[in-house]
Parts: structure tokens; C-alpha cells; sequence
């Protein structure tokens, strides 16, 4: 379904006003519904009809403004995450009477096992207090710790179905194609993988010698430019303002969830 067939379908439910103008989907697969102002949001947030017309299993993905925080002892932080999350709002009572962490996390590239100190990704539910967090810091073991906004999109993210980059598998609308070869089946059922002939390998983005992930590959340093790029433009705080922001632009990935006027959905 193309980006004007979901608007079409989602205001069909809404024939006295437009509820939806724009759509943006992340790499994640999930989609970031644009509408006119606050109130349009409310709408859509309270009649979810409009969900089932867009897929089987589609759900509102609750606003979460993720902040980085920097060296965290990973001793401290306990095991089992709402304990973990309630001993850091306690110890946080004083200078955020009203923090309320939504999820935390260690980033997915740590080895958290091996490390004494890591940074840690806590999500909270309001650019306010996400900003709050940046601008003064979170209070852990007794320290003051240095928080920053977290910007997902600088991540280099490949799809392991097509090869391109900007997607994972699971929002894939491309072909599959074969890490080493470039034809249409996986790197598992590769005739020509067994014979290690540097001759046959085929990168399926640049048509270089070489397979799909290589570092060397002009398509992927291309692309680890702009997401160095991305990280390098990042917003250090969160808008708080409810505008229309512009969607499909390259504005980075937190900035377009942080206003007041988006609507974050899965659909499957
Ligand atoms: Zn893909
Ligand atoms: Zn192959
Ligand atoms: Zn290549």
C-alpha cells in the first residue's frame, strides 16, 4: 500500500475533517502518521478504526523520547527492568518528582557482561523531561551522570532480504538477494559460496567483487557518511513545540517523533 493510499484510507473515517496529511515510514518498519495540529492526534488516538484498514495487527506506538546516558556502573542497574527503573526514579525523586522512565536499556552493541561502565538508553514520555534529563543530568550511584539525546537514526542499518541500507528485513518491500552473489536467494542456498572463486562474488548494491556487507564497498561508505552525518546534525534537545512539522524530509529521526503533532504506529 502506497503513502497516499494509507492518508486516503485513514480519512475515509473522518469525512467532516482531514485527520492525516503526511505518512513517514522508519526503517523499523513502523510509520509516523503526520496530522494538522494536537487535536487531530487526539482523534485518531481515541477512534482507532482507522488501524484495521492499514493491516491485521496494527497498534499506536506510545511517544518515547530516548536519552543516552553516559558511564553507567552496569553492576548498579539490576537485572529485572522494573526494579531497575523504580530504584532510578527514586533515586531521582528530589530533582524529578514526576520522572517516569517507559523502558531502559543497554545499546544492543554492548557486551554488557565483559564491562564495568556502559552507557544506557532510558526512554521517558515527554520531550520535557527528556530535555530536563539532558540539561542537568540523571542522578545514578550517587553521581550526577551526563545524559544526551538519543538519535537512532545515525545507526547504519542494513537489510539482510534485499542488502540496501535504511531498512531492516522485517520493513523490506524489495527482493531477496544473496550476500555473495547478488541472485535471488539467500546466502544459505548459495551455489557458488562453497568454491570460495573470488570471481563470483557480486556485491547487490554496487555490482563490486566483493560481498554485500564489505566495508571497502562505495555504496556502504556512502552510506556511513550520511548517518555520520545525521549523528553529527543531531538536535541537542527534544522540540517541545506542537507545529506542523515537515515530514519526508531528511530532518533525523527523534526530531520528527518529538512534535506535538505526530502519531507513531506499528502495522502488521
Ligand atoms: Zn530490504
Ligand atoms: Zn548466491
Ligand atoms: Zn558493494
Amino acid at each position: 500500500m502506497s503513502n497516499q493510499d494509507m492518508l486516503v484510507r485513514i480519512n475515509t473515517h473522518f469525512p467532516l475533517s482531514t485527520k492525516a496529511v503526511g505518512i513517514k515510514r522508519l526503517p523499523s518498519g513502523d510509520l509516523i502518521v503526520q496530522t494538522p495540529h494536537k487535536e487531530a492526534k487526539k482523534v485518531l488516538q481515541d477512534n482507532q478504526k482507522w488501524l484495521v484498514d492499514l493491516g491485521k495487527s496494527g497498534a499506536i506506538l506510545r511517544d518515547r523520547f530516548p536519552v543516552f546516558v553516559h558511564s553507567v556502573r552496569v553492576d548498579n542497574i539490576d537485572q529485572d527492568e522494573d526494579k531497575a527503573r523504580q530504584h532510578i526514579q527514586s533515586e531521582n525523586r528530589t530533582l524529578y518528582p514526576d520522572l517516569r522512565i517507559v523502558r531502559m536499556a543497554w545499546p544492543k552493541s554492548t557486551a554488557i557482561k565483559q564491562k564495568k561502565y556502559s552507557s544506557l538508553i532510558l526512554e521517558v514520555d515527554t520531550p520535557e523531561q527528556a530535555n530536563k534529563l539532558i540539561q542537568n543530568g540523571l542522578c545514578e550511584g550517587g553521581e550526577i551522570k551526563r545524559c544526551e539525546l538519543f538519535e537512532s537514526g545515525c545507526k547504519l542499518t542494513q537489510c539482510y532480504k534485499c542488502q540496501r541500507y535504511g531498512h531492516v528485513a522485517r520493513a523490506c518491500r524489495g527482493v531477496v538477494r544473496c550476500t555473495y552473489c547478488a541472485k535471488g536467494h539467500t546466502v544459505k542456498d548459495c551455489p557458488l559460496k562453497e568454491a570460495q572463486d573470488i570471481k563470483d562474488k557480486k556485491c547487490a548494491n554496487c555490482k563490486g567483487q566483493h560481498e554485500a556487507w564489505a566495508r571497502n564497498c562505495p555504496v556502504r561508505i556512502q552510506e556511513t557518511e550520511r548517518v555520520n552525518e545525521i549523528y553529527a546534525n543531531r538536535p541537542s534537545l527534544y522540540e517541545t513545540g506542537q507545529g506542523l512539522a515537515p515530514i519526508l524530509t531528511n530532518q533525523s529521526y527523534s526530531s520528527t517523533l518529538s512534535s506535538g503533532s505526530l502519531l507513531k504506529c506499528s502495522i502488521g
